[in-house]
């Protein structure tokens, strides 16, 4: 099976192949590692694992980096606020990243690349801008790309230099007078004590630490090639972010730097984009918290079409808890048939029909609204059959068979024995949390028992507090 993808840049449909015949080479846009993510940031990651599982499950190889961003204004803030070295600051932020993908049941790509680890690469690609002329050095000592120079740029976000607003790019206002064009982007900025404490690199260019867009374009060519077949990202990194990297990969190399441009549409809080700079956002302990599981926020987030936005709502997650509730009725409920049918039909055709049905609707853009119709029509018919008694044991483990294949995919099926933490449990060490934050030490004490009797353990660790089967 193949798919087709919409293509942000040419805004049609096309199959996706590797240029090589061989290995698809992803790239995607990590976190920024100042903070904890949001399921915004989230609902980016798990639309990419969507699409890694479905290439993977349609037989394509795939190799992928994401890359966590180390180095830039807000890591740089941080670290001096703390008085702390730039990677112990990052530390926790990095651990919790990966335990809320594992959360999350993302699985693991191939390359996690972190900036501070290629700035040798970004160094060259800056110098070969400038030997080019497409690169130059401001006063104060930073590397501006010339933007004006690049003829394509604007490729992607269809637009054209010339409606292109001062600064659109977000770039550091204060580095503006420097610059022979306000919209030309930094590829380097020169050290200011002021603002980056201890924190730089030496260069040919002087002391100073890269920008934030080189980052990607060095660690993309470096890991994966010149050209790579897919760019994933939310729709804010088009423009400027992706503009920018073509500008410095094609700039540099010459060759056409990505095959295929996704863009995933935002999740919104009241309408509004979430954010950590409106407030408005929960990071995914917020909502472990309140007892939902990683599964409910998986499904919540995957559910709706890539290119639509998603307004979170507490409804729409407990809509998200109802619907996994059912799968797992349904899945209880084959996994007990013991016996064969009292009165036995067949059910290869339901099924065979059921997966075209979620196939084709993955491959047609990743339709998980379709693939998920197909799914729940199937639970519908899996129920009737199972209240006529016309599948047993045999039946019941070919549908659970389905079922597996189709988690590969979707990766919500309860379909390991291993329990979640109990909801409830979750709850009481939401409360001792808070018992502890108002030194109510008593009920604190009291809370850790009754978990304890439960057969669980409160562990500590870098990023706060979870609960862990007692071994
Ligand atoms: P950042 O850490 O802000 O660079 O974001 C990391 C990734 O999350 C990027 O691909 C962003 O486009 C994406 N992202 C940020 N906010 C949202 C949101 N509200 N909804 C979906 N994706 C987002
Ligand atoms: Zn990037």
């Amino acid at each position: 099976m193949q798919l087709n993808l919409f293509d942000t840049e040419t805004k049609t449909k096309h199959l996706v192949t590797p240029h090589d015949k061989e290995t698809l080479r992803m790239y995607t846009c990590g976190p920024t590692i100042y903070n904890f993510a949001h399921i915004g940031n989230f609902r980016t990651y798990v639309v990419e694992d969507l699409l890694r599982r479905t290439l993977r499950f349609f037989g394509y190889r795939v190799e992928q980096a994401m890359n966590l961003t180390d180095i830039d204004d807000k890591t740089i803030r941080g670290a001096i606020e703390k008085g702390v070295p730039l990677k112990t600051f990052t530390d926790p932020f990095r651990l919790a990243f990966f335990e809320d993908l594992k959360t999350l049941n993302i699985e693991p790509v191939e390359h996690y690349p972190e900036a501070t680890a290629y700035i040798p690469q970004m160094i060259e690609i800056i110098e070969e801008l400038i030997a080019k002329g497409l690169a130059y050095k401001s006063p104060d000592g930073s590397i501006y790309y010339a933007i004006r120079k690049f003829k394509a740029y604007g490729r992607l976000s269809h637009f054209c230099l010339n409606e292109l607003q001062v600064n659109a790019s977000g770039d550091n206002l204060a580095d503006e007078y420097s610059k022979d064009d306000a919209s030309d982007f930094a590829l380097w900025k020169a050290y200011d004590p002021t603002r980056d404490g201890n924190i730089y690199w030496e260069s040919p260019f002087g002391k100073g630490r890269p920008g934030w867009h080189i980052e990607c374009s060095a660690m993309a060519m470096s890991l994966l090639g010149e050209t790579i077949d897919l760019h994933c990202g939310g729709v804010d990194n088009m423009f400027p972010h992706h503009e920018n990297e073509i500008a410095q990969s094609e700039g540099c190399s010459g060759k056409r730097f990505v095959r295929h441009w996704m863009h995933i549409e935002h999740l919104l809080v009241d309408h509004k984009k979430m954010s950590k700079s409106l407030g408005n956002f929960y990071t995914l302990r917020d909502l472990l918290f309140k007892g939902f599981s990683g599964s409910d926020v998986r499904y919540l987030l995957l559910s709706c079409h890539y290119r639509s936005q998603l307004n979170f709502t507490w409804d729409s997650l407990h809509a998200a808890k109802q619907s996994l509730q059912r799968i797992q009725d349904l899945v209880i409920r084959l996994r007990e048939m013991k016996d064969p049918a009292k009165n036995p039909q067949p059910i290869g055709a339901l099924l065979k029909s059921a997966d075209v049905q979620f196939k084709e609707a993955l491959a047609d853009d990743l339709n998980i609204s379709m693939a998920l119709a197909s799914l729940f029509d199937l639970i519908r018919d899996l129920n009737a059959y199972c209240d006529k008694q016309a599948i047993g044991e045999q039946e019941a483990s070919v549908a659970l068979h389905l079922f597996a294949q189709w988690d590969r995919v979707l990766a919500i099926f309860p379909l390991q024995e291993e329990e979640e933490i109990p909801q409830v449990l979750q709850k009481l060490l939401h409360k001792r949390e808070e018992a502890r934050k108002q030194k109510n030490f008593a009920l604190s004490d009291q809370l850790r028992d009754e978990i304890l009797m439960n057969g669980y353990v409160i562990e500590d660790t870098k990023t706060g507090v979870r609960l862990k089967k007692k071994s």
